[in-house]
């Protein structure tokens, strides 16, 4: 159980890794090698529970392979790890210019076009095409992730005439934004639906959404995945001002949420990122919908062998505001230093799980409940867990449903859920304090608890005496049957 192995604890918090290339620590170069099966082993064992491929990098073919790679090493280890495609949105880049590299100076005049040319250093492309339409004089557009800011002075056909008021580097396809308004393109362009079909090729458990703005953009593209066979959980990236309008309706429409805070720190202002993101996990957490803090985690470590002070704090706040997952983005994708970030998280993770303050959260939950069985089963067996002390709770789940509502629930003790199917295994892998394992199902009563004490004892840190919690449904293997609560002590 690698969520199991960071200094013998169990660690509750996820930890999502994006991969891409593999890095020389040291060398300028941008890394051209593909992340190496080695590598991937090393990360999984380090801590990583979900293995993110950005579609916006990379073509098919490298994505494919750190894929195979990812999945090969899972099974080889026999453990659980969720694959998630993250999908392309509309985004305006910039495009090619020669010379290849363009630094802009404050003052500088600077035309941004829709028309398709190879630019200079007095006019860029900006595709897709209407950043025309978009543009607003006197308003600013944001470039390369914000670094670099020019105001708008005049709109002529489609060019955008405008003066530097920030200067920086442009190379092609960095990011361009109007802040604030969102830009007038499709949610789904041609490249985002080549990577829904890749997902769904790839059998992907988790498919991520860039630029989500409404539900909508959320039906269109789970009856893509669908028209292709499959339906992974779709975790919509929360990061226009659209987005956050429009956020309950995009929640109840998604599987999962992410905080993207890179591009949310863009099109708002980045001093209230802080306040969204609590208003935002404590949402999905009523909602019993897992959550993803990203971006900027532990960025120093691209570069550096340790993080700073404050970055294992953005750590720590975002799992005590409720997180369920925390990212890293650039830090594994291609920084020095992927393995030693990844232990940074998960020992953060781990060393401030405890202090949780799991009794007044449990208070807090009672006002969440539903009128259903298997939330009232859910919560009574947290609540029972917590009171007896409870070293494991053990979930038998078909459809993966009653570990996600245990996990709502945010229990002190860590979730062992057994389940017959490998995709259920791979689709918890996201959830809170949840340790998915694959078993074959019991056959009758009283081989739910024997294959839940034998399981329990795998579990690091359980002794003999230890008191257990189970929860199960009968007759078994039926989904949706959960109605039993069950207190036993491993032997
Ligand atoms: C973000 O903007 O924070 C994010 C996670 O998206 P991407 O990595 O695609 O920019």
């Amino acid at each position: 159980m690698l969520s199991s192995n960071v200094n013998g604890g169990i660690r509750k918090t996820k930890i999502v890794c994006t991969l891409a290339r593999e890095a020389e620590p040291g060398s300028e170069e941008i890394p051209k090698e593909i992340i190496s099966e080695a590598m991937i082993e090393r990360l999984q064992r380090r801590g990583m529970n979900v293995a993110r491929i950005n579609m916006s990098h990379g073509d098919i073919e490298e994505n494919s392979i750190i894929i195979e790679r990812v999945r090969r090493v899972a099974r080889r280890f026999g453990v659980a790890e969720g694959i998630m495609v993250d999908v392309p949105g509309p985004k305006r880049r910039s495009g090619p210019t020669v010379p290849e590299e363009l630094t802009l100076v404050r003052g500088d005049s600077l035309v941004l076009t829709s028309r398709d040319i190879v630019g200079n250093q007095s006019v860029i492309s900006v595709a897709p095409a209407g950043i025309h339409h978009d543009a607003t004089v006197g308003s600013a557009i944001l470039l390369a992730d914000g670094i670099i800011r020019l105001i708008v002075q005049r709109v002529e056909g489609e060019d955008v005439h405008c003066r530097v008021d920030v200067g920086g580097l442009v190379t092609e396809g960095r990011g361009v934004i109007t802040p604030g308004k969102e830009p007038s393109l499709p949610s789904l362009d041609d490249k985002g639906k080549e990577a829904l079909v890749f997902a769904a090729e790839q059998g992907a458990e988790f498919v991520a959404l860039s630029f989500v703005n409404k539900p909508e953009d959320v039906h269109n593209a789970r009856e893509i995945l669908r028209d292709n066979g499959v339906s992974p959980l779709i975790i919509s990236k929360i990061e226009t001002v659209d987005a956050l309008e429009n956020f309950d309706g995009i929640l109840a429409a998604s599987d999962a949420i992410m905080v993207a805070r890179g591009d949310l720190g863009v099109n708002v202002s980045r001093h209230r990122i802080p306040s969204i993101q609590k208003e935002l996990i404590d949402k999905c957490n009523a909602a019993g919908k897992p959550v993803i803090t990203a971006t900027q985690m532990m960025e120093s470590m691209m570069y550096s062998e340790s993080p700073l002070r404050a970055e294992v704090q953005d750590v720590a706040s975002a799992i005590d505001h409720g997180t369920d997952a925390v990212m890293l983005s650039g830090e594994t994708a291609i920084g020095w230093y992927p393995e030693d970030t990844v232990y940074e998280m998960a020992q953060t993770a781990l060393q401030n799980e405890d202090s949780l303050p799991y009794d007044d959260i449990m208070l807090a939950k009672s006002a969440q409940t539903e009128q259903r069985t298997d939330d009232a089963i859910a919560y009574a067996t947290v609540r029972v867990a917590h009171q007896i002390d409870a070293k494991l709770i053990v979930v038998f789940t078909e459809s993966g449903s009653t570990a996600v509502r245990v996990s709502k629930y945010r229990p002190k003790a860590p979730i062992l859920a057994l389940t017959p199917y490998e995709i259920v295994r791979n689709r918890l892998t996201l959830n809170w304090a949840t340790m998915p394992e694959v078993i074959s199902t019991p056959q009758s009563g009283d081989d739910i608890f024997e294959v839940a004490a034998e399981e329990a004892r795998k579990v690091r840190g359980t002794r003999p005496g230890d008191s257990i919690v189970v929860v199960a449904g009968l007759p078994m293997g039926v989904p949706g049957s959960t109605n039993l609560i069950h207190v036993m002590t491993i032997r």
